[in-house]
């Protein structure tokens, strides 16, 4: 099955753009919750369609937090997510680490509290959390090592912030066998070396940057395998942004043109096992 993230920010209404997906031939969405955007016209279109929603992605926000402060208010934010995720019966939750670029000294027993609050009550819900690869990769390992026998606790790929932010690692190899949720994308890799910088995170169609798929695809094939192939893109990643590939294309153009690639790459993903 192709999955396909939905973004926040389309020129129609989220329950629009689901049907569009749904026409086009995309088997499953998942939805980022933020503040202030109502996510519960995307979610019953879904239902009423019958596409699997396969995972919540939690909020953007101060993810640094966990690591310096008792209970601060992302952890708030992040409960209040999980009841949403809970009430909408996501089985997955889809969670960052750590902020990207926000100098800390972290407090590693502060961390893996407010990080239990988080998965305990997910637990107890049956809800899975996945962990994603960001820009920071020390705290995906100190989290994965923390729950590595865990049995409501995986991972999430995200293949262009591996090639973007942090290409001297191997996600897949350290934890393919945990891989619960791909966020397959592309971009034109890391700017300045040594340095990540989030205007590099363009989350382009696969093909249009510079990422080798059919090595993307024999690292995949190693890992743990996924019922659904999810794509996390974007058309425009960043304000500002300067390689704008996809202006010139309506919503549904955007989409069909994803589709064919998520479509190859599905279909290579699948003619394997
Ligand atoms: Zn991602």
């Amino acid at each position: 099955m192709i999955g396909f993230s939905v973004e926040n920010n389309y020129p129609v209404p989220m329950d629009e753009a689901v049907r569009l997906l749904h026409r086009i031939g995309f088997d499953a969405v998942s939805f980022n919750w933020k503040l202030g955007v109502d996510l519960t016209g995307g979610i019953q279109a879904a239902r009423s369609l019958d596409m699997p929603i396969h995972y919540l992605h939690a909020p953007q926000g101060a993810y640094h937090t966990l690591w310096t402060q008792d209970a601060p208010e992302m952890l708030q934010l992040i409960l209040q997510t999980l009841e949403d995720c809970k009430s909408w019966s996501v089985p997955i939750y889809v969670l960052h680490t750590c902020s990207d670029f926000v100098p800390i000294t972290p407090d590693r027993a502060i961390g893996e509290r407010n990080f239990r609050r988080i998965t305990d009550t997910a637990a107890r819900y049956g809800i899975t959390v996945a962990f994603e690869n960001t820009a920071r990769p020390s705290y995906l390992k100190a989290l994965m090592e923390l729950y590595a026998d865990d049995p409501h606790v995986g991972y999430c790929w995200d293949s262009g912030h591996e090639q973007c932010y942090a290409p001297q690692e191997d996600f897949l190899a350290q934890y393919g066998d945990r891989l619960l949720v791909t966020h397959l994308n592309d971009n034109i890799g890391m700017s300045t070396p040594g340095e990540p910088n989030s205007a590099d995170d363009l989350h382009l169609i696969p093909g249009d940057g510079i990422a080798d798929w059919v090595n993307q695809l024999k690292r995949l094939r190693g890992a743990n395998k996924v019922d659904i192939l999810s794509f996390e893109l974007k058309r425009v990643s960043k304000p500002n942004q300067k390689l704008r590939l996809y202006d010139d294309l309506s919503l549904a153009e955007y989409f069909e043109k994803v589709y064919v690639h998520a479509l190859k790459l599905e279909d290579a993903y699948r003619r394997s096992w």
